[in-house]
């Protein structure tokens, strides 16, 4: 790794950022996108994330990643690559802490649930609440809701979107209409986010007993980094083992992605953020490494994400957020007063926005104190150490 580099051309520069929707003053200590970082690690929604599941569920034991761990994981390694190919590293930091606000309790279950209660009501989609916790929902400052970040942070939030939703965002929804590119920042955060779940999921899966390491020999990546360590370290095992040969893959997707992103921003000959938007995606791994990271991907879904262990405590999972969403919309007055009146203001979009920003056990709280019933077993790990 290089010594912190000036920002490129093609970076963000906070003094020429397209700004905030409610103007203020600069701050006078900081960079508009260090001054974002920081309204985001301050806010409700981020402390919340620590309550959150990434794959297993919050309670299930104290060394799995939580949305917290992972979203820290994300801005570690998008840091180290945006440092590397010149760009914002602060922008990078925000985006990447704030990527994942709008996640529902029990991770992509909690979601699914929720699309399906929001069915004929504009759905729900955790992306797109993310962008709602920071632009409505964050009740902080006295002139404005949400945290009113610049609009790059914002557009890197909002990493994909429907046509329909598109329409409704104005100047932030227009990519996704002109099929343009966001910044490189974005990119950069989004591919920190895959590395980062796809190697911790591996760890957390092999930690929670659902996968074996005999399994992984049959992923590429895993395997040709778990031989170079025994070559090196003949006889070692256990969590030694999985963490010397995760932390090779991290190292090599990060390495791989550097060179072929240096290699497309010098094709391209970009020389402004804006003309990054108008190119191809520049951030992006060589076609050798995308197939290896793709096969990886797809033993996680088969093999962790759908493991049957997995599968039923989502289910029990995902009968928490509908049983909670039904009896909310059967008698609002079981909602807190001020969310109580957001439903006659908005509807059910109150209700999603309510369930959305619970961590799991206060949703199963909420779950015993509304049915009176006690609380399902939503366990699929075998190890908690
Ligand atoms: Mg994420």
């Amino acid at each position: 790794m290089r010594a912190p580099a000036a920002l490129a051309r093609w970076g963000c520069d906070p003094a020429t950022s397209r700004g905030r929707r409610h103007p203020e003053p600069r701050a006078g200590t900081r960079s508009e996108f260090q001054r974002d970082r920081d309204r985001i690690v301050h806010c409700t929604a981020f402390r919340r994330l620590e309550y959150k599941t990434q794959v297993f569920v919050n309670h299930e034991g104290d060394l799995f990643r939580t949305r917290l761990t992972h979203s820290i994981e994300v801005a570690q390694i998008g840091r180290s690559i945006g440092r590397n190919l010149g760009l914002n590293e602060d922008l990078i930091e925000a985006i990447a802490l704030a990527h994942d606000l709008g996640h529902t309790p029990f991770g992509h279950a909690g979601q699914d649930a929720l699309h399906a209660c929001m069915h004929g009501h504009g759905g729900f989609e955790h992306n797109l609440q993310s962008l709602r916790v920071v632009d409505e929902l964050e009740q902080r400052y006295a002139a404005f809701d949400g945290l009113n970040l610049c609009f790059e942070t914002r557009e890197g939030i909002l990493k994909h979107c429907r046509q329909e939703d598109a329409r409704a965002l104005g100047e932030l929804g227009e990519r996704f209409l002109l099929r343009r590119q966001p910044s490189l920042e974005a990119q950069v955060a989004n591919l920190a986010d895959e590395i980062a779940y796809n190697n911790h999921d591996i760890d957390d899966g092999l930690r929670s007993g659902l996968l074996r390491i005999g399994q992984l020999d049959r992923i590429e990546l895993f395997a040709a980094h778990r031989r170079t360590v025994e070559r090196l370290h003949p006889g070692i095992t256990g969590r030694r083992l999985v963490h010397e040969t995760i932390r090779r893959m991290i190292d090599d997707l990060v390495v791989d992605l550097l060179a072929e992103s240096r290699r497309r921003v010098d094709a391209a000959a970009v020389a402004s953020p804006d003309e990054v938007r108008a190119a191809p995606p520049l951030v992006a791994f060589s076609p050798a490494m995308r197939e290896r990271s793709a096969q990886l991907k797809r033993f996680l879904h088969a093999g962790l994400y759908r493991h049957p262990r997995v599968d039923e405590t989502m289910d029990r999972a995902r009968a928490v957020v509908r049983r909670l969403f039904d009896a909310y919309a059967a008698d609002p007055s079981r909602l807190p007063g001020e969310h109580r009146e957001r439903v006659q203001a908005i509807g059910l979009r109150a209700i999603a926005d309510y369930i959305a920003g619970m961590t799991d056990r206060f949703a199963l709280r909420e779950h015993a104190r509304l049915t009176g019933e006690p609380p399902p077993r939503l366990s699929c790990a075998d190890a908690t150490d």
